[in-house]
């Protein structure tokens, strides 16, 4: 299987530094539409400074899990805590003012905005001074070239990639401790699945913890510290990515290779 060495190395290097208390718990979980079950007791967690990679098909129930956790679909069984406190019930917005951020799958950006003000759009729960906001788009515009190169571009005239950096720019401006990333890699070219995926390690570099959903399973393994792996609403198989990237059942069923 072909890994990618330099995302490797760092994350090596990270995962030395990283501590292991638990932010995020997630136990026995379930949602459903109407009475249609998407997710089913599904149990995870997410260390500080951890990256988790969720792993699954079309349809396994990612999205939904990773939207009960910032409380835009609410569950019918199991709970939720966040930094030592049960947050099963919360809303979106208390969620975003713990640091709990969501990068959605397919950008939602506000295509008739500017770059600029998709970007501040993400600081507009935290009550920044006017010195800190630029502050942090200095940062976030450091991190991301094209962000700063198309700032007063609308954003819905931009690439699929540049879509995405401003996407993960908006979500930083929130200034995450969990950053949640549905499909980051969905439709992009694969030397852009690769910077995306750097963007991660940089992301992790800084002490904030991820939780990302891909169907893109070799690249998230590529960056991932532990993952879950989900079919039909259930959580089958976890352990340590690098295990789980070389298991066999795992490479057939999604990456389509039957031999290591
Ligand atoms: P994908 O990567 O394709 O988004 P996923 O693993 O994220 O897949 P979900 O989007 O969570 O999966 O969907 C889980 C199940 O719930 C699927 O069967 C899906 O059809 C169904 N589902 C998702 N959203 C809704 C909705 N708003 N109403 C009804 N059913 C839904």
């Amino acid at each position: 299987m072909c890994r990618m060495p330099i995302l490797d190395a760092r994350r090596a290097q990270i995962k030395r530094v990283g501590k292991i208390e638990m932010i995020l718990n997630v136990t026995n979980l379930s949602l459903a539409y109407g009475s249609r079950i998407a997710v089913d007791q599904a149990s995870m967690t997410v260390a500080a400074s951890e990256c988790v990679a969720l792993v699954g098909a079309n349809g396994a129930g990612k999205s939904t899990l990773l939207k009960s956790i910032v409380g835009i679909q609410n569950s019918f069984g199991g709970s939720i805590s966040f930094d030592g406190r049960d947050v099963t019930k919360w809303t979106p917005e208390a969620a975003v003012r713990a640091g709990v951020i969501l990068c959605p799958e397919g950008r939602h950006l506000f295509p008739e905005m500017s770059v600029r003000d998709n970007l501040l759009l993400g600081a507009t729960k935290l009550n920044l001074s006017n010195a800190q906001t630029r502050a942090k788009i200095k940062e976030i515009e450091e991190l991301f070239p094209v962000v700063n190169e198309r700032k007063n571009q609308l954003a819905g005239t931009l690439s699929g990639g540049e879509q995405q950096m401003v996407a993960l720019g908006r979500a930083l401006m929130s200034q995450p401790k969990l950053l949640i990333l549905d499909e980051p890699s969905l439709g992009l070219a694969p030397l852009l699945v690769e910077r995306v995926f750097e963007i991660v390690l940089t992301i992790l570099e800084t002490g904030c913890s991820v939780l990302i959903a891909e169907q893109n399973v070799q690249s998230a393994l590529g960056v991932a510290h532990r993952a879950y792996v989900m079919e039909a609403g259930k959580i089958v198989k976890s352990g340590d990515a690098s295990r789980l990237s070389t298991d066999p059942a795992l490479l057939s069923a999604f990456i389509g290779v039957d031999e290591i």
